[in-house]
């Protein structure tokens, strides 16, 4: 069981800048666990990565979005270089394909 700093590129649109994303709820810093939980570090409020909406800013005001998938595996990818490996990457992304159906 580990978890790993969430520094990405935004799941939901064509956004490239990654982030340390941060819960809006409360402020906390976001992290995900090596089977796609994401999980806040201050309220511990964690659900999977797609049940989640993401805000980088690119969106409008205050505009929460969930993720797209392809937005999402290129966010997913960059984890690699937060020292997530790849082994992880490859099982969250294919939990993703089956939630997605594609
Ligand atoms: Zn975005
Ligand atoms: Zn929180």
């Amino acid at each position: 069981m580990s978890k790993y700093c969430f520094y990405t590129s935004c799941p939901s649109c064509e956004n490239k800048t990654k982030y340390y994303w941060i819960h809006s709820g409360c402020g906390g810093d976001m992290k995900i666990w090596h089977d796609g939980d994401l999980e806040c570090q201050s309220c511990n409020k964690i659900g999977f990565i797609l049940d989640w909406k993401f805000d980088c800013g690119n969106h409008g005001k205050n505009i929460y979005l969930g993720p797209n998938p392809q937005k999402l595996i290129n966010a997913l990818a960059s984890l690699s270089e937060v020292e997530m490996p790849l082994t992880l990457i490859f099982d969250i992304l294919e939990k993703i394909r089956k939630r997605c159906g594609i």
